[in-house]
């Protein structure tokens, strides 16, 4: 088929590079003249593991980028739309999706063939129908399940496991008007005919998505909700006690030969400094505004999001336990990006600590394996030094902070026992193991824990 892509952010350069690959003709589009020159030279506009490879199999054969919209609807038979749907603190902000339709639109009203447009992008229920439709029929002049068809079709991939994610889904949900615009996608997607298909509506579609993420959300907070209690009682840890959570067999099932599967699930029952990401903050957000308005208020999910805004002031009371003030203290932050794997810092906890620190006068180093220019753009380059690898971050560390499980990490409890002196380890992840520390602090570990 041949397809357009709006927005090559993280959803459309993967979605575009992975259908490219499984044979659809891709056209991205983007505003951004930097990103369609990258895309057009096989260069990824963000950090993927696997992105870059798959790139050169498809770039230029398979596809292609550009910044005009209106012939690259007119040379497909398909739009998805990717761009992006931030919270604006009170709702979510359909900017981009409304302009994208308009152009859409305008282009529709010049094409002879059927067309089907999908929105990718996360919205709130109602925002396909009643706000994307609407504007695609005032522009076009045409009739959305006459001339063109009009669907809903939410990602569900994770940054920094984008790829594997699209090409071996779980679920392809096929939001639509009619039976054809969810066939047009069946179509689309016929490279992948054993995954399970939910073909439903659009408003149902758009509910699957932020159900999904708030249910993940929820369990995070909930964590992080025991974490402080355990970090309140004395002996006791949250490790520990999520272990033996874990082997609820509900959780993770006995299989006939006595083995256990641990579900990924189970990595969102831990403790840690707080959720971030372009995706869960927004989200959450966006459905307790939409259950305001829809007269059904979202308290959970409330609760959800002051847990996560409290979290990352965790790491801060831990290291005021130690020292109260930090003044030209060293500090040593190891690990900025919201997640490992992925470049992306939006909504990281990284933000308000490393904030707090400066505004408090520490002397601040800062480690991250990919996302030092993601960083430079919030922080700036004044009064942090950023390291190119862990050794140099560690040396005259006062206190040492961990924020993103890095699998690198794993070898600091030998490099910091290589230091002359000890510093305060924070782990804000609870990934390593405390006993390789003299001087170990962590979220969710109880005071003589
Ligand atoms: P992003 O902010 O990384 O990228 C959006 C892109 O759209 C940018 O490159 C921007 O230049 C482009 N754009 C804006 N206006 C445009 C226009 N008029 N024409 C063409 N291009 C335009 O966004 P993202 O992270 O890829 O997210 C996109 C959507 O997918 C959001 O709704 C998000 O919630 C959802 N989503 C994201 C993820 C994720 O992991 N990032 C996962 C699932 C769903």
């Amino acid at each position: 088929m041949r397809v357009s892509i709006v927005g090559t952010g993280y959803v459309g350069i993967v979605s575009g590079t992975c259908l490219a690959s499984k044979g659809h003709d891709v056209v991205c589009v983007d505003i951004d003249e930097a990103k369609v020159r990258n895309i057009n030279n096989a260069v990824p506009p963000i950090y993927e593991k696997g992105l870059e490879k798959l790139m050169l199999d498809v770039v230029p054969d398979r596809m292609r980028a550009t910044t005009d919209l209106h012939s690259s609807v007119l040379d497909t038979d398909f739009s998805l739309i990717a761009v992006g749907t931030p919270f604006d603190g009170q709702v979510i902000d359909l900017t981009y999706v409304k302009e994208v339709s308009r152009q859409i639109g305008r282009a529709l009203r010049e094409k002879d063939g059927y067309h089907t447009v999908i929105v990718k992008s996360t919205v709130v229920p109602g925002t396909t129908d009643d706000v994307v439709l609407p504007i695609l029929e005032q522009e076009s002049g045409k009739s959305a399940g006459k001339d063109f068809g009009v669907g809903m079709n939410p990602e569900f991939l994770r940054e920094g496991e984008a790829i594997v994610d699209f090409m071996y889904p779980d679920r392809i949900v096929l939001g639509g008007i009619d039976n054809r615009t969810r066939d047009v996608q069946e179509e689309l997607y016929s490279a992948f005919p054993d995954v399970d298909k939910v073909r439903t509506n659009n408003k149902t579609a758009e509910m699957i998505k932020y159900t999904s993420n708030s249910l993940l959300a929820t369990m995070i907070s909930f964590s992080n909700e025991i974490g402080n209690l355990c970090s309140a009682i004395d002996g006791v840890d949250v490790t520990e006690v999520m272990k033996g959570v874990h082997l609820d067999k509900r959780l993770s099932p006995i299989m006939p030969d006595g083995t256990r599967i641990t579900p990924v699930f189970t990595s969102y029952i831990e403790a840690g400094c707080g959720f971030g990401g372009s995706c869960f903050p927004k989200d959450v957000n966006a459905l307790i505004a939409h259950g305001r308005r829809a007269g059904s208020p979202m308290r959970l999910l409330e609760a959800v999001i002051d847990v996560n805004r409290e979290q990352p002031g965790r790491i801060i009371m831990l290291l005021k336990k130690h020292f109260p003030s930090m003044k030209d203290l060293n500090v040593s932050v190891l690990g900025l990006a919201f997640k490992p794997s992925t470049d992306d810092m939006r909504e990281s906890p990284a933000i308000p600590i490393v904030r707090t620190l400066q505004k408090e006068g520490a002397k601040i180093r800062a480690y991250d394996p990919v996302a030092r220019h993601e960083a430079e753009k919030i922080f700036g380059t004044n009064g942090i030094r950023y390291c190119d690898d862990l050794i140099s971050t560690l040396e005259d560390a006062d206190v040492v902070v961990l924020l993103t499980r890095w699998e690198e990490f794993g070898s600091v409890p030998e490099l910091v026992s290589r230091l002359p002196r000890q510093p305060l380890f924070i782990d804000g992840r609870r990934m390593l193991d405390s006993r390789g520390f003299s001087n170990y602090e962590g979220i969710g570990l109880g005071r003589k824990a």
